[in-house]
């Protein structure tokens, strides 16, 4: 169980009929200077929509059933609820409420989960992100029934104990603890958000904090499933093999008499304003082993039409060993060990975010220039179009292979359905990403990167902490927080 990878970086009844998908020619084998005759061009890649079909209980909870040939199903719950929904003082509580989830029902032990799913050859996860919470499991097909009881099960019957509680606030401070303070640049990546965000709630990391996790009380944890886990909040998304009018039986037998609250679903309504101007904080921390930066600039949320732009934007700079950040700072000007560009699309607002960490004697400040250079010449100067098809075909690939497993389906659905709000626009994102042009491309980066104010984090290690500090204490970070 975990937050989403913070830094790496996740309805219609009937389908637009199959797109196709042009992957260009110049992406074929070039010969040899041997005897090989040119290769033949691919001919174009058709792609069939997703199959889906959607239907919305009486007690709110929506459907999305996905079928797909196979033996395995997966079935996910993906609930309206994330990092963002944290009460004040509670930061970090959606992802710690999601490892309650975990623990024991009316009807079920602790663990149970783990029990029928990992027991029969399955698996079972489940992540918290800014705007939502999800829970997912693959089982071999003819194990559908006793899963989908298991998600009303702990839908609607959680008991959650000081005990349970106590213990699983503990596991959640080891994964703070491993993930944030142990990681060398585990507080950088985790302030992202922190500075990246004015007032939104997404400025407060995910994962949360020692203080407030510490604060949480049992009634907060049954507050928070009252407010949030609940069907009229809830999509269940089937993927695999199943029959669809048995599941629809099972759906309505099993969800279908959970109530649904009389009170509305608490909402964020907090609008994060554009950033007037540039911003520069220096951070430290204990165990940092070399220089880092982070650039941070302003993107549009998840749904809007020019996030396959950014995302083909993202490609180009950070994708693979032959990405231009790698091939910049890395290899030739060898300033950088490793450099990178994250895209990190919420369901209300994004942020770009550029990074490097320094190799040698660099400073953070030294790379600060070389790595912005690299964002505004992706802007600026011409792109040759192999390197744009080269990465649009890398970009469709991975979404294409992520598609052939129930579980990878699943997620591609859930991310249109809750970020973007429409389940059906996965059946769009291809064609669009295909579509993206060098003067799309551009378009938005001038916006976000040359027109946008720009966030600059520099980290660099502390002093070494004086003898007599108690090894307890939370290694300070120093530099002021926006
Ligand atoms: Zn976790």
């Amino acid at each position: 169980m975990s937050t989403m990878p913070s830094f790496s970086p996740r309805r219609r009844r009937l389908l637009q009929g199959g797109l196709t998908l042009g992957l260009s020619g110049s992406l074929a084998w070039a010969p040899g200077a041997e005897s090989w005759a040119a290769a033949p061009p691919a001919p174009p890649l058709s792609i069939a929509p997703i199959a889906m079909s959607r239907r919305v209980l009486p007690n709110g909870l929506e459907l999305i059933a996905l079928p797909q040939a196979g033996f395995s199903v997966s079935v996910q719950v993906w609930y309206r609820v994330g990092g963002k929904d944290d009460p004040a003082g509670r930061s970090g509580f959606a992802h710690l409420f999601e490892h309650m989830m975990f623990k024991r029902t009316r009807y079920m032990a602790d663990e149970q989960f783990d029990r029928m799913t990992e027991d029969i050859g399955g698996s079972n996860n489940a992540f918290t992100a800014d705007d939502v919470t999800a829970f997912h499991s693959v089982v071999p097909a003819n194990h559908l029934e006793p899963l989908l009881w298991a998600e009303a099960e702990r839908m609607s019957n959680l008991s959650v104990d000081q005990a349970n509680f106590d213990s699983e606030r503990e596991v959640v401070k080891e994964e703070y603890r491993q993930r944030v303070l142990a990681e060398p640049y585990g507080q950088l990546f985790n302030a992202i958000s922190s500075y990246g965000y004015q007032r939104h709630p997404y400025r407060r990391p995910v994962i949360g904090n020692m203080a407030d996790l510490d604060a949480a009380t049992l009634q907060d944890v049954r507050d928070f499933h009252s407010n949030y886990y609940r069907p009229d909040n809830a999509v269940l998304i089937v993927a695999g093999a199943f029959d669809p009018a048995q599941l629809d039986r099972w759906v309505d037998y099993y969800f279908g008499s959970i109530r649904r609250p009389r009170d509305p679903v608490p909402r964020v309504d907090i609008v994060e304003p554009r950033r007037a101007s540039d911003a520069l904080f220096k951070l430290t921390a204990p165990n940092v082993p070399l220089p880092a930066v982070l650039l941070i600039w302003q993107a549009p949320r998840a749904g809007s039409p020019d996030a396959p732009a950014l995302q083909v934007a993202q490609g180009l700079l950070a994708m693979g060993d032959s990405s231009r950040l790698n091939e910049s700072l890395v290899y030739r000007t060898q300033i950088a060990q490793s450099a990178g560009f994250d895209l990190l699309l919420n369901a209300d607002a994004g942020l770009l975010v550029a990074n490097a960490i320094a190799a040698g004697s660099q400073t953070a400040q030294d790379l600060v220039d070389p790595l912005a250079h690299e964002v505004q010449r992706l802007a600026e100067e011409p792109i040759a179009p192999e390197e744009l098809d080269k990465v649009k075909a890398q970009l469709l690939t991975a979404a294409l292979v992520k598609r052939q497993t129930p579980l990878g389906l699943g997620e591609v659905v859930g991310q249109a359905a809750l970020l973007r709000g429409d389940a059906a626009s996965a059946n769009r994102e291809l064609a669009a990403l295909q579509a993206v042009t060098v003067a799309d491309v551009q378009r938005v980066l001038r916006r976000d990167v040359l027109k946008g104010s720009r966030v600059t984090v520099l980290y660099e290690s502390a002093a070494p902490p004086a003898p007599t500090a108690s090894k307890d204490k939370q290694p300070a970070t120093g530099g002021s927080k926006p």
